[in-house]
Parts: C-alpha cells; structure tokens; sequence
C-alpha cells in the first residue's frame, strides 16, 4: 500500500530522461520512415508521438489514404510510386490489407516501428517545452504522457520535427511562414488571392456509415447545424460516401488552424452531425433508412499550418519545369493542390489542382532549418512556398523525403557533422548513394556504386525477352477513350503496328504516335506521325507503318484515337516496362482529359493519358515487324529501379516461355561477399492507396516469389519462397569467396515474364 501524507511542496511527475542519437517528434508516415532509416542505419532513436496510434493522418483515427506522385493513377507520372522504406511498407499493406481497413494499417505500421529495436517509441506523450544547449542548437525535447503520468527529457545531437504544426522549430525559435507567399515573391502565377480565395487550407473531418439490413432512426445532437440543404457543397455528396471521399468537409481556412484548431474541429462536428441529420431526416434519400452512422472523426485531419525555412524553398517553378537540384534526395508528383479557405462554405470550387507534366526533385535545403543547426524538417513542414506546399503535402511525398533525413542522420552522426555540412556538392553524393541502394530513385540521378561487385562482373541469363507484340486474349475493349500502347523506341527508326479491330459499321479510325517534347516525363506533348483508317464493318487487320520517327530514344504512345463504334483487340500478356494508358477523365484528381490554365497561372496545357488499375488496364494485342530490345541484362547494371521517360525500360527480362529463368554473375577472380540485394518490380505505376481504395491482388503480380541464389561451387547461399517485397537483401552468415554467383527465379504467372531491375552485391 502507498499512503502519502499531505505535502506544502508541489509534486513533481515522474521523469525519465533518454539519451539518443536522433530524437523523431511526431509518428505521422514522415516521422515512422525517419525513424526507422536512421533505426536502421544503427541510430539509437526515439520517436515521440502525441496520439495513441501511428500514421498521423493516415491513422485509423483520421482515415486519409496516403498518395504520392502516381495521385489515383490520374496523372502522367508513370512508373512513379515513391520507392525504399514507404514501398516497403505499401507492399506490407497491400499483402495484408488489399481492402484498405484503417486499423489494419495502423498494425502495420506499429510492427515495422515495434520491430526496430533500436527505436524507443513514446506513444500518447505530447512534446510540449523545448530546451536549447546555444542559440543554434536544441539539446532536449520534454515531453508528457498522460496515460502514465511520466515527463520525458529526450537529449540528442539531432532532432526531427515531422509534427505537422512543427512544435518542436516553433519552440526553438526557427523562422516560419503560414499563409500564402504574394505572387512576386517565388515569381509564382498560382499564388492564390488572398481576399477572394484564402490563405490556408482548413481541416476536414470524415465520418463511416455501415447498413444495419433494418430500419434505424437518427436524433442530431443539438449543436448539429440545422441548414445542411443550405451548404454549397451538399450536392457532392453521394449515398455511401464515406472516408476520404468527405475530404470537401472542410473548414478553418481563414482562422489560426493552430490555436484554432479544437474550435475548427468542433465546427466540423456540427456540419457532420447536422449532414447526417439532413440524409436520414429530410426525407432527400429513402435509401438511407438501414444506414447509421458508424464512426465519426475526432481528431481533424490538418492539412496547413506552419511551414519553416530551409536554405532552399521549393517553389512552383520547381514543380512546373522539373527543375534539377545538384542536392535532389526525394520526388514529388501530386498536383499543385489548393483549396479555397472557407471550405465547405466556399463559393469555389472544393480544390484547385493543377499538374506538372512529370514528376520534380526535392531538394535536401528543404529538409533541415536554416536557422538551427541541429533540426531536421519532415512532412508538410518542410521549406517550401504555399503553392509548392500544395503538391509536397502528400503523404508518400512526405514519407520519401523523411528516408532522406533518416538517412542524412545517420551520415551526420557517423562523420560528427551537422544538417547543413552535407549539402555541398561534395557530401551530397554520399547520401544520394546511401539513398538510391536503398530504393529512393532520386530522378535524373546517377551516381556509380563503385563498391557494388556487380560492376565488375560479367552477366549471363538464360534468356531475353525479345518485344515482337503481344499474343491475342480473347477481350476487345470499346475506343470509348483513346487508347494507347507505351513503348520504348528508338530515335530516327521507323515501326510498323499490327492491331486487330472491330468496327460496328463502316467507319474510320485515327492512330498517332506521340512522344514528350522533352526527356524528364511522359506526358505525350508532341505528335510524331498520324494516320486515318478506313475501316469496314467487322473484324480486321490495321497495320500503322510510321512514316516519321522520333529524334531522340524515348517511350512512346501508339494511340489509337476515339471511336466508340470501334472495338480493339486486348492480350493477356502483362511485360515489365510496358502498358497501356487511355485519354480519359478522373474527376477525383482534377483530370478532365487535358488541363488548359488560364495563362497567368503560368501553369502548362497538357494532356492526360493515364492508365487503368489491374484487372483492366491489359496491353494490346499487337504485331510489331521486327522485335524492339530493351530488355538486356545490361540493365541490371545500370543502377535504375523503374523505367525512364528517356526510353528505357531498365529491366532485365526472361523470354515469355523460359520457366526456370537464371542470371549469372561471373568475375574473373574470386570476390568476398556478404550482402546481396535484388530489386524486382512492384509495378511503380499502380498507386497503393492505403485506406478505403481496394486493390485487386494481396501480392503485385511481376514481383518474383521464389528464388535461389548459388555460388560457383553449386552450394545454396539462400532459397526464398513467398517473396512480395520489391527489395530482397540477403545477409549471408559470414563473408563467401566465390568467383560466380547463379540466380535461379522461378516463374510464377503464366503470362508475366520474370523480370528483375538491379543485382547488387557487397
Ligand atoms: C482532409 C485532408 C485530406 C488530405 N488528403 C490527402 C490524401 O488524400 N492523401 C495524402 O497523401 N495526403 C493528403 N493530405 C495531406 C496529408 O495528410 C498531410 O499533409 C500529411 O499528413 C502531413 O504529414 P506529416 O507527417 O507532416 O503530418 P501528420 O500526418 O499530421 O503527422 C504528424 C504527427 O505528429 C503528431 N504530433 C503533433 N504535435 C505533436 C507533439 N507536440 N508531440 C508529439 N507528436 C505530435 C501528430 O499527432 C501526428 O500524428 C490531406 C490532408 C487533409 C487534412
């Protein structure tokens, strides 16, 4: 028994002070994937989140799905799903959680923080006092946890502030901004004017409904609003929304989305509560009687607050004409995405989104403060202008940039340097590297790996895919859109495209080979050839013979304009590096087929080609007159992860009918080695919505399951079965000296080669 007699002197909680080499504020996706690199690279960490889950606002306690550049697959990035740590974790979702349930996903990230020992995690505990060592440094973060009335004092060398309202650089005294940069300032057309259209994006708060199979009433609470009918926004809701499909529940724009917040949260409630009590009684939807409400949000999703200066701010330019930074560590490729801010009482539009023609590079300047010498920036605080700011919230955007500062970390400690000394020309390289052997694919960037053995092996596989077209399936699609068959060709060579077509009556067709004007994306911005077909009634052949070529090696669209009279011939064969994109809408990301911004936005008129999610989506059947190489084992050389807009595909691929695929690596003398790491395609083009969004498989069809790896006397080094993940990395027992190494990969879909995009070895 305790029996503590009255005391005059205050009492103090516990305190529990912790040492660390970095200290992560905030468990929103920036600062799990911050954490877990720099846990990885051997970092004591210690992750500090004021909720009691993981996942910020991807947790099961706001249920956003998590996007990045591939945005709904409803924009021109191909191949652009964010790689390393946040794949690992998409692909550990997907295996276990195809359905997209909030609180599975939660688990998920919970294990990959539970399993990193070298993170101890503070959950339910809220940094709220920051203590500084000098003017430029910070020394200590407090923290307090309600749930077991302890006060923390977390000391380290480094600190990452991936809070989301940025506590621990507000507390420190880091310069900041919040509201909307003047147009002059970053010459940016798509500064928003601040009167007519606001400063801030506001919160939201969703809600689920689940059909009860029985009639169910409902009783608003009072403070419901009572005008729902009223709300310009009502007429985008649809009966069985739910989720992230309420993002336009939105609110707060033009108040303190800080120190506002709980107020803003509590507006939200009314409009939710005050919606729900306008579907169930104002008698507008019958088809509401068995539904009730199932799960409200109580904690808003935030999407603006403060953003802090780096020694580089990204800017529109960036976004608009893909710049290329010496210090590029991540990518975006969402849209430029502002909201009005007065949200679902606007007069606006809900979003305004504008896209850039391809993915753009992140800076590492954005990633530290340019003030404190000791920070780190994750997440939506990052150092970028309110329009940037608009694409780089995203939270896979959000989530690749923190590998970056997991990794930076992990490089500052090991040379006793800080943030900024790594961001000359110089030092700069060392992270890049560390990053792309991890799976980043910095765009445009390639940096030899000198200490991969496989540089100075000879390669040898049993087979290469030759690309002569794909076999006929038995399903033909409608030329309800126009439809296209991406391919790396050649610069100055000429093809000739065998289709087959139906047509419902007489009638004629187009057909166009395109290709981008320029070598960074894949928006198809420039016609190379065009043909009319005349077409009879029925089935037929149409051969496309190009009469011009493009200039330079670059993937091209073989397109097959609309024509809904018109029905095309489909395969069932899927190859690595090709696909099929159609011109068509999606609504959900502001693709209504092209964009044409008024001119002052400085904004380019494209337009969108973009590809349909498995099980649609299939190639064309097609004949090509000669076949089209691009598949060598050279490109498992080659460093690259995905295929480039620049025409290659980057993969090495087995031919279609070899079962039992190998690789060879041979070197002239024998080489020590201990770790070796293959990267397979995991499809970089499928978006992997976390929540809500289904998917159609647990495990990405092209990713090899089961494998052996030998070494040049015959003996098994490792055999895995079961594989989903994009990245293997093998840590042999002890070192092995041999002058080969043999990969035999078994082929687990009947109409998908093996294919594999990088070997290395160390
Ligand atoms: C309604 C809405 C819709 C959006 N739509 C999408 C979308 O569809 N897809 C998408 O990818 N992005 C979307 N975004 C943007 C995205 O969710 C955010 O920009 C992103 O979550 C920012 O990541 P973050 O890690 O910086 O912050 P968060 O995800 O908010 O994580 C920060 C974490 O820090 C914790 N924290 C805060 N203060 C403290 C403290 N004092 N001590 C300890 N911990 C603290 C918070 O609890 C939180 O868990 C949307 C945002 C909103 C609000």
């Amino acid at each position: 028994m305790i029996l503590e007699n009255y005391s005059s002197d205050k009492r103090a909680t516990k305190l529990v002070v912790l040492n660390s080499n970095l200290v992560v504020v905030g468990g929103g996706l920036s600062g799990v994937c911050a954490a877990i690199t720099a846990a990885r690279a051997g970092l004591k960490v210690v992750l500090i989140q004021d909720r009691p889950v993981l996942g910020g606002n991807a947790s099961s306690e706001v249920r956003l799905w998590s996007l990045g550049a591939t945005s709904h697959m409803g924009n021109n990035n191909r191949w652009s799903r964010e790689g390393g740590l946040i794949n690992e974790i998409l692909l550990e979702n997907l295996k276990r959680n195809k359905e997209g349930n909030p609180l599975i996903f939660d688990t998920v990230l919970l294990e990959k923080v539970y399993e990193e020992k070298n993170i101890t995690l503070l959950l339910n505990t809220a940094v709220y006092e920051v203590e500084k060592g000098d003017d430029k440094k910070i020394k200590s973060v407090t923290s307090f946890c309600s749930q077991n009335s302890t006060t923390y004092t977390a000391t380290a060398p480094l600190f990452c502030d991936a809070s989301g309202d940025g506590i621990v650089a507000f507390m420190s005294g880091a310069s900041f901004r919040m509201g909307a940069e003047s147009k002059e300032e970053f010459d940016e057309g798509f500064a928003p004017n601040l009167e007519d259209y606001g400063n801030l994006l506001g919160h939201s708060l969703y809600f689920y409904t689940k059909d009860l199979g029985r009639p169910v009433s409902y009783t608003a609470p009072s403070f419901a609003i009572k005008n729902a009918e009223e709300l310009p926004r009502i007429k985008n809701y649809q009966l069985g929304d739910h989720g992230c499909k309420l993002w336009w529940v939105e609110h707060g724009g033009r108040l303190d989305t800080i120190h506002q917040s709980e107020d803003i949260k509590f507006e939200l409630w009314k409009v939710v509560y005050g919606i729900w009590d306008y579907v169930k009684n104002s008698g507008k939807y019958p088809e509401a009687a068995n539904l009730t409400l199932e799960w409200v949000g109580t904690i808003p999703g935030k999407r603006e607050s403060r953003r802090f200066e780096g020694d580089y701010m990204l800017a529109q330019k960036d976004i608009v004409e893909q710049r290329d930074h010496y210090d590029a560590v991540a990518f975006g490729g969402w849209a430029m995405d502002l909201h009005p801010a007065d949200g679902i009482y606007s007069k606006h539009n809900s979003c305004t989104q504008w896209h850039g023609k391809g993915v753009y590079s992140i800076p590492y300047r954005c990633y530290y403060s340019k003030d404190l010498d000791n920070l780190f920036l994750a997440g939506r605080i990052i150092s970028a202008s309110h329009v940037a700011f608009g694409s780089s919230r995203v939270m896979l955007t959000c989530a690749h940039g923190a590998q970056a500062v997991g990794k930076a970390a992990s490089i500052c400690l090991e040379q006793n340097c800080l943030p900024r000394d790594l961001s000359t020309k110089e030092k700069i390289k060392e992270l890049q590297l560390a990053l792309n052997r991890d799976g980043q694919s910095i765009p445009r960037l390639e940096i030899p790996d000198n200490e991969d053995l496989v540089q100075q092996a000879v390669v040898g596989t049993s087979s290469t895919f030759q690309f002569k077209g794909f076999n006929p399936g038995n399903d033909w699609q409608t030329l309800t859109f126009g439809t296209a068959q991406l391919l790396p060709l050649k610069a100055d060579e000429y093809y000739s495209f065998e289709f087959e077509l139906e047509a419902e009556e007489g009638t004629s067709v187009e057909v166009q080979l395109k290709t981008s004007i320029a070598c960074t994306h894949f928006t198809p911005d420039h016609v190379i050839d065009s043909q009319i077909f005349q077409l009879k009634k029925g089935k037929q052949k149409l051969v496309f013979q190009t009469t011009k070529a493009q200039k330079t090696e670059h993937y091209a669209y073989c397109c097959i304009m609309k024509n809904e009279k018109v029905k095309v011939r489909l395969s069932d064969e899927r190859v690595t590096g090709l696909m099929t994109v159609q011109n068509k809408v999606n609504k959900a990301v502001s693709n209504y087929g092209r964009q044409d911004p008024p001119a002052e936005i400085a904004v380019d008129s494209f337009e969108f080609w973009t590809p349909e999610r498995r099980p649609a989506g299939k190639n064309l059947a097609l004949t090509l007159d000669r076949p089209i190489a691009a598949f060598g084992a050279d490109n498992l050389l080659n460093g690259q992860l995905r295929p480039e807009s620049h025409g290659k595909t980057n993969a090495w691929v087995a031919a279609m009918d070899d079962e039992t695929p190998e690789v060879k690596l041979k070197w002239e003398t024998p080489v020590d080695l201990k770790t070796i790491k293959l990267f397979f395609d995991c499809d970089f083009d499928h978006a992997l919505e976390t929540t809500l969004m289904g998917h159609p498989e647990e495990v990405i069809p092209f990713v090899v399951a089961d494998y052996r790896i030998k070494d040049g006397s015959g003996n098994i080094l490792k055999e895995v079965t079961g594989n989903y993940q994009a990245i293997n990395t093998i840590e042999l027992e002890k070192v092995t000296r041999t002058d080969s190494l043999t990969f035999e990969f078994a082929k687990k879909e009947e109409n998908i080669p093996v294919s594999l995009f990088k070997i290395s070895v160390y």
